[in-house]
Formats: structure tokens, sequence, C-alpha cells
């Protein structure tokens, strides 16, 4: 077996790419030569970097050109308790940050909702989307195409569920703009993201619409999926998962533990979350929702870069005989607990903390029930920011905790 610095020799003098080292070697070694080659060419120590707990072999659907691997604190907040469609009981977060200040913030709010008996949670809608982009004569064209897949959703669907033994299509919505073609496919993924599941699949009922229709594929991806850009057809369609929490905090709780009131919170909820992103044109009608989105995805193996859709979501907050009702709303929340990153080991770790690693009983369940974790944590982050701008102690906190 050649050693790391060898192979970095060779790929300095050109004889192999940084790309081929794993069929020169196992994949550990292959990570450990690129490391060589970067700290002779960078002058950087990689200790930290090469210093991993995953085997690199098992990256393999995950990254290309393994370097080593990169480190984030986890904390933990919690327990809350949730009365969810599929998330019953209580449950700790795992939240995967840098932002200090934040996991005492959730814990804040999940503890003022844990002293209110807990919070409410469901799934309102799921379905992972994939919209291919086809090119056709003109408009009349287009209408045969449009009329063929309306008339032929059957057919589409047993292509389409033919490559996967979990999916199964829900829809194909068509679109037509001058000469363009869009069919977005909208699929149960069960307890994957899908994102994969639902191309390949897309890519098979996409051939049959080149076969029987004069539309001819120019990408599967025609953006109005759509994946990993802020998007309203996201915000209102809905995209994974639509889920809502809400939970009922009476007055002396309010008072007690977000050291505020339930109408200051009122105000301060609608000036701030719906007033000020109404007027800034934000998709997003929420206080800082991205942070547990962001912080859940990081831990448990999400697709980072989909927090952009998780920002789709609406906090609102009115008062009640008692007290104060609060909500948040996701309208595209995409995620999974099979698949993409989820089964690295302190990814799945984090998943057991939640009882949710692997598939579901029955399929989609762990899916619905991260997803209703998720929507009650980023409620409890609502509550204890709105509270702490309307107690004007969120710059002292930010400067106790975080610097
Ligand atoms: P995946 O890791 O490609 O596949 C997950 C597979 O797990 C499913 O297709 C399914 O196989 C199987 N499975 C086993 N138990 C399941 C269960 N209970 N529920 C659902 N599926 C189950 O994951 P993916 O979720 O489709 O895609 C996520 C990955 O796609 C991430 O790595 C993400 O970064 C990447 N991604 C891809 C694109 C793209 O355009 N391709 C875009 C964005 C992100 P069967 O289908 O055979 O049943």
């Amino acid at each position: 077996m050649t050693d790391p610095a060898t192979l970095a020799d060779r790929v300095q003098a050109g004889e192999l790419r940084l790309y081929e080292l794993e069929a020169e070697s196992d994949p550990e070694t292959a990570a450990a030569a690129r490391r060589h080659l970067l700290e002779r060419e960078t002058d950087v120590d990689l200790d930290a970097i090469g210093d991993y707990t995953f085997d690199a072999a098992e990256t393999d659907p995950n990254v290309e050109n393994l370097l080593g691997g990169a480190q984030l604190p986890i904390g933990v907040a919690g327990p809350v308790p949730i009365d969810g469609g599929a998330a019953t009981g209580e449950f700790y977060l795992p939240l995967a940050t840098t932002e200090g200040a934040l996991v005492a913030s959730l814990n804040r709010g999940l503890s003022a909702i844990r002293a209110a008996g807990g919070a409410t949670a469901r799934v309102t809608d799921s379905g992972m989307t994939r919209a291919p982009v086809f090119r056709v004569a003109g408009v009349g064209e287009a209408e045969t195409v449009v009329d063929w897949v309306d008339n032929h959703t059957d057919h589409l669907r047993e292509t389409a569920e033919s490559t996967t033994g979990h999916g199964e299509l829900l829809a194909v919505d068509p679109y037509v703009v001058g000469d363009s073609v869009f069919l977005r496919f909208v699929y149960d993924t069960k307890d994957a993201m899908g994102m994969n599941m639902a191309t390949i699949a897309t890519r098979a009922a996409s051939e049959v619409v080149e076969a029987e229709t004069p539309a001819q594929l120019v990408a599967l991806s025609g953006n109005l999926c759509s994946d990993k850009k802020p998007a309203a057809i996201n915000a209102i369609e809905g995209r994974g998962r639509s889920v809502t929490a809400d939970v009922v905090l009476d007055r002396a709780l309010v008072e007690d533990r977000l050291n505020t009131t339930p109408e200051a919170m009122v105000e301060g909820n609608t000036r701030k979350n719906l007033i000020g992103s109404a007027k800034a044109a934000s998709l997003g009608f929420n206080a800082h929702a991205a942070n547990t989105v962001s912080a859940v995805f990081l831990a448990t193996g999400q697709d980072a870069a989909q927090v952009v859709e998780g920002a789709n979501a609406i906090t609102t907050m009115e008062i009640r005989e008692t007290g104060l009702y609060a909500s948040l709303s996701f309208a595209s929340l995409e995620l999974g607990t099979v698949g993409g990153g989820t089964r690295l080991p302190t990814q799945a770790e984090a998943l057991d903390v939640l009882g949710l690693a692997g598939g579901g009983d029955p399929p989609g369940s762990n899916a619905d029930a991260l997803a209703e974790i998720i929507a009650v944590g980023a409620l409890a982050g609502e509550l204890s920011l709105v509270a702490a701008f309307c107690s004007r102690h969120l710059s002292s906190a930010h400067e106790r905790l975080g610097r």
C-alpha cells in the first residue's frame, strides 16, 4: 500500500488527479494524501480537519475528494412535550451551531412551552417536487402536451413509481410559458427528503412524455421545483413538509418566564414579524425560524442548503382569554430520516436522541415527527426572541452569551 506522502508526490507531479486517489489506496489513505498535498501547497496544518470519527469509506455517497471532517459544537435544549400527529412524547433537541445564545434562547422558549403542558404540532401537507422543463414549437403544442399529461397521469405514475420502492407520485402540475412547458411532479417520499428519489423517478416519467408528445426535455430541473433558492411557489404551494406548531401560554407564564406581557408579545410580533416582513417583501414572516432549522439540520444530517426553503415560515400571536396564543407554520421544510447525510455517525446519533433514525412505521412517520419537532423548537425560538425584543434584553443576552 502506498503511503500518503508518496501519493501526494504523485499528484504534485501530475501523475495522478485528486479524484483518482481512491483507485490507488484505501479511502483513509486517499484523504490523508490530499491533506499532505494541501499542507504542502498552502502551508496550513490540517491536523484538526484530519481528526474525524466517521469511516472514510462510508462517506462515498456524501462527498467527493474527501479531505477530512468539519466539526461543530452540538448543544441540547429541552425536554419539551409534544402532542403531534407523528411526534408524541418528550423530546430533547440536538442543535449544531456556532451562534452563542441560540441554544439558551431555544431552551428558554421550550421551558415556557413545557410549563404550559407542551405544544401541539401537525404536518398538514407533504410532497417533494421536481419540475423538468420541455421545449415545444409554440402554445398549440404546449396545449397538446398539457392535455396528454392530464389524461395520462396513471401512465406517468406507473413509470415514475417503477424506479422506487417507497416513493408515490401524487400530482403532475403543468405550467406553460411561451414555448416552454414545465411539469411540476409532486411525490410522497416517505422518510426520505427525496430529492434524489424524485429526480430519478421524474427522469423516467420525462422519457415517456418525450416519447408520447412533441415535447423535448431541456433540463430535468427547470427551477420551478424550486430547490435551494428563495421562491414564492414553495412558500405558497409547499415543498417537503408543511407543518404547524402552536401553544397557549398563560399570562403568568409569559410574565414569569419571558419577562413581558401577552399584549407586548402580540404587538412585537405584529409590527416586526408581520408588518416589517411585509414591508421588506420577505417570504418569511418570522423572527429567526431558520436558526432552529439550520441547527437541527446540521445535527441530523439534512441537506444544509435547504435551509433556504426552511425560512418560509409565518409566526402568529394573539390574545386569548387565558393569555397568549402563538403559532409557527412552515410551508416547505425539506428533511428526511433516511438517505443523504442521516446515516453518518454523529448525525445518526442525533436522530437516535429523537428516536427517529431510519425509516418509520408506517413509512413517512419518522420524517413527519422530525418536522413537528423542528416546528416546536422554532416556535420556542420565536417566543424567546420576540420576548427578548419586548423586554429589551436581546443585545445584553448576546453580549453575555455570544462574545
Ligand atoms: P437518497 O439517499 O438518495 O435515497 C433514499 C432512499 O432510501 C430512497 O430512495 C429509498 O429507496 C430508500 N428508503 C429506505 N427506507 C425508506 C423510507 N422509509 N422512506 C423513504 N425512502 C426509503 O436520499 P433522497 O432523500 O432521495 O435524496 C437526498 C439526497 O439528495 C441528499 O444527499 C441531498 O443532498 C441530495 N440532493 C439531490 C438533488 C438532486 O437533484 N438529485 C438535489 C438536492 C439534494 P427506494 O427509492 O429504492 O425505495
